[in-house]
This record gives C-alpha cells, structure tokens and sequence, in this order.
C-alpha cells in the first residue's frame, strides 16, 4: 500500500434527512478520531457515542464515530464515518472540521478506488458500486449486487485460469520444436481451447443480457407528422410531457421518456419528423433526431393504416440505419373498422406489424414485450449479473482472438500470441493490468462519497 493522503467527503446525498454521513479514509486515523471526540479511543467496528468537537472544544454536533481499522474496512485503509445530524449546516461543519485536521476532499469514487487499488474488489466489481446506486430498476439493482459480490468475476477468474493453463502448455513446447506438434495433440490442446471458447460464448451470453439491463435501450418513434408519435410517447410514459396538436410539425424538440418494462430501462424518443427544413429551431431538433436514431436500438414507425404509407414515411424508412431492427405500427385503431386491422404489412424491413391507438392505450403492453423480444430479452435469471459495453468488447475481443488461436493451425508462437491477447482482454475486465487513464476514467463517473 503506497503513501496516500486522508480523504474526506459527505457521504450521504445532499439535503436535509434524519441521518448524515462524513466518511474518511486514510493511513492512521485514530489521532483524528481522538481530536474530534476530545480524547476517546474508539474500539474497531463499535459504535461511540460522542461530542463531535471544533479546534477550540465547542461541539459541532453530536452522534456515532465507526472507526474500522486497516487494513479490515472498505478501502483497506483505516476508515472513520461519523454519523451526525442531517442537515446540510451541519454537514458542512464536520466536513470544514475534518479538513481542518489534515483531511482533503475526496474525489468521485475515490473511496471506491482505493477500495480497488488496495484489493479489495476488483474492477468488475468496483464499477458495479457505480452500477448498484445508479441503477434504475428492482432487476438493475439485484444484478449490480451479484456483480458486486463477485458473480461476474468469478466467471472472468475461472476463464483466465484456463487461458494460462494453456498458454503454459503451448509455451512450454515453443523451446523444443521438434516434438511441439506431438506434443499439443497428445494434451488435447485444441480441445481445451473449444472448451474455453464455449465458457466465453456462455458468459458473453449472461454479459449481453446484463448489459441490457445496465443499459436500457433506446426506442425512437419516427413516422409522418400527425401518426401520433407524440401521443404515443405519452401513452408510453403515463403523462404528457410533449406537447400534442392537431398542427403538422408541432413536435419541433427530441422529446424522450424512461419507461421500465420486466425491469429493463427503456428511453423512448419522439422524433421532430425527419425532414429537411430552412426553420433554424427546428432544424436543432432534427439533428437531434438523427443523433437519437443513429443510436437507437429499435425504431417503431408509425403509420395511420387509413393512409397508409406515403413519400414521408418512405423517406424516413429510407433513412433509417440499415442494421436497425424496426417494428410497423399501425395507430389510431380506434379509428378502423374491422376491415382495416386486418394488418398488412407495408413497410418490408419491419420485423413485426403491430395495431395500437396511442389514444385509447390498446395495444401498448403487447407493444412493449414485442420491444423486449427485438433487443433479445430473455427476462431476468437466476444468476445473471449486470455488465458494462466495456465489458462486453472486452469479451468479444478475447472471442476473436481465440478464434484465431483456433485458425493457427501448426503456427504454435501465433498460437501462444493469440492466447495472450485474449488474456489481457479478459484481465481487462477484472482491471488486473488496467491502464490509469482507463481507471481515471471509470472512478471519475462515480459519485462523491462512494
Ligand atoms: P405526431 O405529429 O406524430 O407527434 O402526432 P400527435 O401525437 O401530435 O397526434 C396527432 C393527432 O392525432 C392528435 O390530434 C392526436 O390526438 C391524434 N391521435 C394520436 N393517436 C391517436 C389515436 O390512437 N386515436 C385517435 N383517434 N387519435 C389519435
Ligand atoms: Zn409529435
């Protein structure tokens, strides 16, 4: 453990609440602790009820002082919490007091970093703190908690064990090249590649899901003006947050909503129609627009079935990402007779037709679980855990290279290279040989005090 300076923040969220929480962390603490308490020694892992004191001995306020000691605490530093009143004064008295005893302000996530740095978690599980205080849903909470508790990891862990034991093999045969090839067959050393790349696809399996879960998807509504994308937006979210009217070209703004179905988060975005215009404010929204589809992982078209498809809607259809899964639907069911929600597909891309009336709300929760089924949702499982994009490219870069070290035929140094690479992927997850600017990067999105 390198020399650190002690660091202090509000650990608890901003305003007013029963309890308050000042957190330090740093190499010996108990002289601090006894300055603020006038002189007690605290028992690790024990609550004491104390004055918290100023400089010159007037209390600041009173409450619990947890002293953890080094290196048997969330950092592996020594740690002290000290629990006051929750208000924002009083916060901010104990905080300018701990300052005042040699403390710095924490950055965000530092504690975490530490916490990291010292091993006491890695870096899958450094993040999924990030992940569990962020998370937006029951599910989301659940799995970043697995995370935490090492459930990705250990999966990480056992893939990199079985990678070494190879690479152990295959480089222990590079100095003899007589007898390598022999050798590698007799340990059955393709076999255990397939084997490794059945646990990666497995586990890539489990991380898209999670990740899923991480990070919601994007649904963006497209459609000529007037199909009632912004009644549907609406619908989808419960209240009116767009503004609604009769008038084409009215929704001049991206407007989005967080919606969450079977725990998953859904952002859904109304698009400002798509279409060239010389009118400056709404040519914003527009680039907006095209932004939010660039980026989106499913796009509804709305048509009215009473029209049917026209040059706007081709148009958009045309611009729409080619990889882009779309789903057709057909709105204003209320309007129809029975002859017309006999649905015909028109649009040929779309991977489903669907008849809702954003009006009425039918059709929305179908709607919804077809959404689901277009991004791969499989619902939540036992044992799943949550996971990041980073995550994810680094599991597919180790496929790839195992996928060449399955192509390399009797080329064993390319053999062992493509080992190697897939190695330093997979130990990219877990942080093992983390660049720093990588890890600023991570701690930096965290929130103070964690
Ligand atoms: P947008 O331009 O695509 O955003 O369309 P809007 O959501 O602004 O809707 C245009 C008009 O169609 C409004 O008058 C809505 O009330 C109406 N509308 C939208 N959805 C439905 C529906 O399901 N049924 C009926 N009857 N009217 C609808
Ligand atoms: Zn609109």
């Amino acid at each position: 453990m390198s020399e650190t300076v002690t660091i202090a923040a509000i650990a608890t969220a901003p305003g007013r609440g029963g309890v308050g929480v000042i957190r330090l962390s740093g190499q010996n603490l108990m002289p601090l602790a006894q300055k603020i308490t006038g002189g007690k020694t605290p028992k690790p892992r024990m609550a004491l009820y104390s004055d918290f004191l100023s400089e010159d001995g007037q209390a600041l306020d009173n409450g619990l002082l947890l002293y953890f000691a080094a290196p048997a605490s969330f950092t592996g530093e020594d740690v002290i919490e000290l629990q006051g009143h929750g208000g924002p004064v009083v916060m901010q008295m104990l905080l300018a007091r701990c300052l005042e005893l040699g403390a710095r302000l924490a950055e965000p996530g530092e504690f975490t970093k530490r916490a990291f740095l010292n091993n006491k978690l890695d870096l899958a599980q450094a993040e999924s703190v990030a992940d569990l205080i962020d998370a937006s849903s029951q599910s989301a909470a659940r799995m970043a908690l697995r995370s935490l508790k090492g459930a990705f990891s250990n999966h990480i862990h056992a893939l990199v064990d079985d990678v070494i034991t190879l690479r152990m093999l295959v480089e222990a045969t590079l100095d003899f090249p007589e007898e390598d090839i022999d050798f590698l067959e007799a340990a059955d050393a393709k076999g255990k590649l397939r084997k490794i790349r059945e646990q990666l696809d497995g586990v890539l399996a489990q991380a898209q899901q999670g990740a899923i879960l991480r990070e919601g998807m994007q649904v963006v509504l497209v459609g000529a003006p007037n199909v009632g994308k912004s009644s549907l937006l609406n619908a989808l979210a419960g209240d009116d947050v767009a503004i609604v009217t009769d008038i084409a070209g009215t929704t001049r703004d991206t407007v989005r909503e967080m919606i969450t179905v079977d725990g998953v988060p859904m952002h859904i975005i109304d698009t400002a129609g798509l279409r060239d215009t010389d009118d400056v404010v709404e040519k914003i929204g527009i680039e907006r627009s095209h932004k939010a589809v660039q980026e989106a992982d499913v796009a509804l078209i709305l048509i009215d079935p009473r029209e049917g498809v026209n040059a706007r809607t081709q148009e958009i259809v045309a611009s729409l990402p080619e990889n882009l899964p779309c789903l057709e639907i057909h709105n204003k069911s209320d309007l129809m007779g029975s002859e017309v929600l006999q649905t015909q597909q028109y649009i040929a891309r779309a991977n489903d037709v669907m008849t809702i009336s954003a009006k009425k709300g039918a059709g929305l929760q179908a709607l919804k679980q077809a959404l689901l089924q277009q991004v791969g949702w499989q619902g939540e499982a036992e044992g799943l855990f949550l996971a990041r994009s980073r995550h994810l490219h680094a599991l597919e870069q180790a496929k790839q290279e195992l996928a060449f070290a399955a192509d390399c035929g009797e080329m064993i140094d390319l053999f062992a290279e493509h080992l190697r690479l897939a190695q330093i992927s997979l130990n990219d997850i877990t942080g093992e040989f983390t660049a720093d600017d990588l890890l600023g990067v991570i701690f930096s999105r965290f929130c103070i005090g964690k």
